[in-house]
């Protein structure tokens, strides 16, 4: 979104803000599983208990209840990326029909087929095991707030039209008559293919159903090192060794285990801020009966929805990589970003104006050069691993736990494991990132040119048709 004449930031809407995130506050956390209590074994160990982690135990301990799975997390389930998201969980699998189709066109028809099971088979997954995390598959109106976002609106509805997707595009009364913001001039409403969750009660639900079905989970336990141990693999640990002839890596943005994946992902800091309750009067200034999730359509977007207690939760715009492919738990506070926040959400919403901001808070994205998840193995098929998200893998996860175990030869529970193994887009790889000093250069450059393009009518300058022609451009 362009905001020419944003007002002054509201710093007294974020006065009182608490630097937390708001999912990882608002419900208590479940008391935590021991860490690891000297040397283990297990028939498959997972690294990490975000959803991707959880998921790949779920499934298959599902699939096979007499497998010995064990999930091995360094900090609490759920507390990095899984625990703080927007909530959004799509059924695209590709980040967006138009990024999928670009690249895999001989494929977008079943991967968006596939995104759509998927979707299904998760809100039936948290009924079967009576996940409370707060889903309401109320779908996603994406906004343009300028008129040259028009055309990618289009090109997004008529691309997911030939698919099977259910998107509409609206003018601008018909959007504003769901969610009243003067700056929307015409929006895509698609009622099926995105549910609002809260993500930290998602996790840890899926974190109760695995230890329901008998997945042991250690906590507090970082695994250090990976190395073969005979037909084996060893995982080192400050709390003894787990031995496992087949595992899973879900780390995320983490520093990966496997030396080749680093220059597959890159972390990049995502930012959020969530309001106090909206008043009733307040609700209604803005419409949004629909609860539909929100985000708008520039390079450099928003994204928005209500949570379950009529707060508004508004992030995005800013994405911040740190020379070095640094995380550290200091970047999840950034002031600068928080109130530019701020700023666009009265621009917004200047009906709204007053409203105060009751958390801020930032987390880590795993950033990949195709802009949605790959996976691949290692250790002559023993270890798989998936990652690459880029800020969609609330219900892309489920799909690549699935892609791990497939290619570990762990049955999934579901008949059409086979197909997925077919799948290009799982068989190959993203375009590596370049080693820095050219990294930290090239995404600045990057970001920099996205917001270019932004001020000028969506006209991308020569450095982003250059990524466009090397097929790392991204076009939401
Ligand atoms: C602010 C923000 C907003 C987002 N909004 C959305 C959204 O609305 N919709 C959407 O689809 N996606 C969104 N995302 C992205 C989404 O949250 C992630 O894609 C998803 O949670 C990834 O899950 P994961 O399990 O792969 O990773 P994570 O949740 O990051 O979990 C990885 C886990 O691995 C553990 N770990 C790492 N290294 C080790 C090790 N060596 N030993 C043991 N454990 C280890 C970590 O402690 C962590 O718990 C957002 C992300 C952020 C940060």
């Amino acid at each position: 979104m362009t905001v020419p004449s944003a007002p002054a930031a509201p710093a007294a809407a974020l006065g009182d803000v608490r630097f937390a995130p708001y999912w990882l506050d608002a419900t208590p956390a479940p008391d935590p599983c021991p860490p690891l209590a000297g040397p283990t074994t297990a028939d498959l160990a997972v690294v990490g208990a975000g959803y991707t982690g959880l998921w790949t135990a779920l499934l298959a301990k599902e699939a096979d209840p007499s497998l010995d799975v064990l999930v091995v997390e360094a900090r609490t389930a759920g507390w990095a990326a899984s625990g703080r998201n927007g909530g959004f969980c799509a059924a695209s699998l590709t980040h967006g029909v138009l990024n999928g189709a670009e690249r895999w066109p001989d494929e977008i028809g079943t991967l968006e087929r596939l995104g759509r099971e998927n979707l299904d088979a998760i809100e039936d997954t948290l009924r079967r095991h009576a996940v409370d995390c707060a889903w309401e598959r109320t779908g996603e109106l994406s906004v343009a707030t300028e008129r040259w976002q028009l055309d990618g609106l289009a090109r997004h509805a008529a691309t997911s039209a030939r698919h099977g997707g259910p998107a509409r595009l609206l003018d601008a009364d018909e959007t504003r008559a769901l969610v009243d913001s003067p700056t929307y001039v015409g929006g895509l409403l698609d009622r099926s293919s995105v549910a609002m969750v809260d993500p930290a009660r998602l996790a840890w639900g899926l974190r109760r159903a695995c230890l329901d079905l008998g997945v042991r989970v250690v906590e507090g336990t970082p695994v250090e090192s990976v190395a073969r141990r005979g037909s084996a693999l060893a995982l080192g640990t400050p709390h003894g060794t787990v031995t496992a002839p087949r595992v899973v890596l879900a780390t995320n943005a983490f520093r990966p285990l496997l030396r080749r994946l680093r220059s597959y992902v890159v972390p990049v800091y995502d930012y959020a801020l969530v309001t106090e309750p909206l008043s009733p009067a307040q609700l209604a200034s803005v419409g949004w009966a629909g609860r539909e999730g929100v985000s708008d359509a520039g390079n450099q977007f928003h994204y928005y929805r209500l949570t379950p207690d009529d707060r508004v939760l508004w992030g995005g715009y800013d994405a911040v990589y740190h020379f070095g492919n640094r995380v550290d738990d200091s970047l999840d506070r950034n002031p600068a970003t928080f109130a530019r926040l701020a700023e666009h959400f009265v621009a917004t919403f200047p009906q709204l104006d007053g409203v105060r901001f009751t958390h801020a808070w930032g987390g880590v994205i795993d950033t990949c050069s195709r802009f949605c998840v790959f996976v691949g193995s290692a250790y002559a098929g023993r270890l798989a691993y998936a990652a690459g998200f880029t800020g969609l893998g609330v219900g892309a996860s489920r799909f690549a736990a699935r892609a791990v175990l497939g290619r570990l030869g762990v049955p999934d529970g579901t008949s059409d494991a086979a197909q997925l193994a077919q799948l290009g887009m799982l068989r190959r790889k993203p375009l590596p990132f370049p080693p820095e000093p050219l990294r930290w250069a090239g995404i600045e450059l990057t970001r920099r040119a996205m917001a270019r393009a932004d001020r000028r009518d969506g006209r991308r300058g020569p450095w982003l048709r250059a990524l466009d022609r090397l097929g790392m451009g991204f076009d939401s």
